[in-house]
C-alpha cells in the first residue's frame, strides 16, 4: 500500500486573512492542520509556528537516540511522544514569540497533526481542529473537540445538533500559545486500506455537515478532486472562516512513496 495525500487551505467568504496554516510531509507520514487564533496578521503567524515546529521536531526524531527535551510519557509509544512533545515545543514557541512581540498577545492556534508509519497512525490535537475516518461504511468523528460546546455534549445537556448552532460554538477551552497547561489529546489507531483520514480546521467542519463530508469525498477516486469539492461546499454553505481539509488514504498505484 502507497500513501497519498493531498490538501489544500483557503481563506473563505468572509474573512480577509487566512490565519489556517497546513504542512504535508509524507516522506516523514506527518500532516498538520492548525487554526491560528488572535487576528491582526497574528493568528497566521501562530498557526504557521506550528506546523513549522511540529515538522522540524518530526524531522529531529526520525532517529530514536535524541535527548528527549520533555518528559517522555510511558503511557504513550514513540510517534505519540513525538507529536505530544512536538506539540507542547510549539505551544512553548508561541508564547516565545509573543514575548518579543507583545502586540501579537492574542494569538494562539489549535492544531491537529497525524504521523503514520505502515498502517499505523498516531494522532494528537489541541482545540477544535479535527480528525475523521472516512470509509464506505460511514464517516466518525475520531478527535473529540477541546470546546465548551463538546463539554455541553459530554455531559447531555445539549445535543450535538445543538451544540453545531449554538453561540458558543467557537469557544475552545485549550489552545496553543495561552500560557496556560496543556492536555494533549494523542491516540493510535490502525488505518485500513479502504479508510480515508481527514483532518479539517472548523472552517470545514462547520460549514459542510459529516454526512455532506462523507458523500463529496466517497464519491471522488482522487483525492486531490475531494478536497477541492469539500472547499467548494464550505465556501457553498457560506465559508463563514477560513476552510483547511487534509486527506490522506492508500493506493496501490505508485504515485507516492512506500509506506
Ligand atoms: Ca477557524
Amino acid at each position: 500500500m502507497r500513501l497519498v495525500s493531498a490538501g489544500l487551505t483557503d481563506v473563505g467568504c468572509v474573512r480577509k486573512h487566512n490565519e489556517d496554516s497546513m504542512r504535508m510531509e509524507p516522506e516523514l507520514g506527518l500532516f498538520v492542520v492548525a487554526d491560528g487564533l488572535g487576528g491582526h496578521a497574528a493568528g497566521e503567524v501562530a498557526s504557521q509556528i506550528v506546523v513549522d515546529r511540529v515538522t522540524q521536531f518530526v524531522q529531529q526524531t526520525i532517529e530514536k537516540d535524541r535527548t528527549w527535551p520533555l518528559e517522555y510519557d510511558v503511557t504513550l509509544n514513540y510517534d505519540g511522544n513525538r507529536l505530544k512533545v512536538a506539540l507542547l515545543l510549539s505551544d512553548q514557541a508561541i508564547v516565545e514569540d509573543i514575548r518579543k512581540n507583545p502586540e501579537r498577545e492574542t494569538m494562539g492556534s489549535t492544531v491537529v497533526a497525524c504521523l503514520i508509519q505502515g498502517s499505523r497512525a498516531t494522532l494528537a490535537h489541541v482545540g477544535d481542529s479535527r480528525a475523521y475516518i472516512l470509509d464506505p461504511e460511514g464517516i466518525r468523528q475520531i478527535t473529540k473537540d477541546h470546546s465548551w460546546v463538546a463539554e455541553q455534549v459530554t455531559h447531555g445537556i445539549l445535543t450535538p445538533a445543538e451544540a453545531r448552532v449554538h453561540p458558543f460554538r467557537n469557544v475552545i477551552t485549550q489552545a496553543l500559545g495561552n500560557g496556560g497547561e496543556l492536555d494533549v489529546s494523542v491516540q493510535e489507531f490502525e488505518l485500513q486500506k479502504m479508510d480515508r483520514l481527514l483532518l479539517c480546521s472548523d472552517g470545514l467542519s462547520g460549514m459542510v455537515t459529516d454526512s455532506e463530508i462523507w458523500s463529496i469525498t466517497m464519491a471522488e477516486k482522487s483525492l486531490e478532486n475531494s478536497v477541492s469539492l469539500l472547499i467548494a461546499k464550505a465556501r457553498e454553505n457560506g465559508g463563514e472562516d477560513n476552510i483547511t481539509a487534509v486527506l490522506i488514504g492508500f493506493s496501490s498505484d505508485e504515485d507516492g512513496p512506500s509506506v
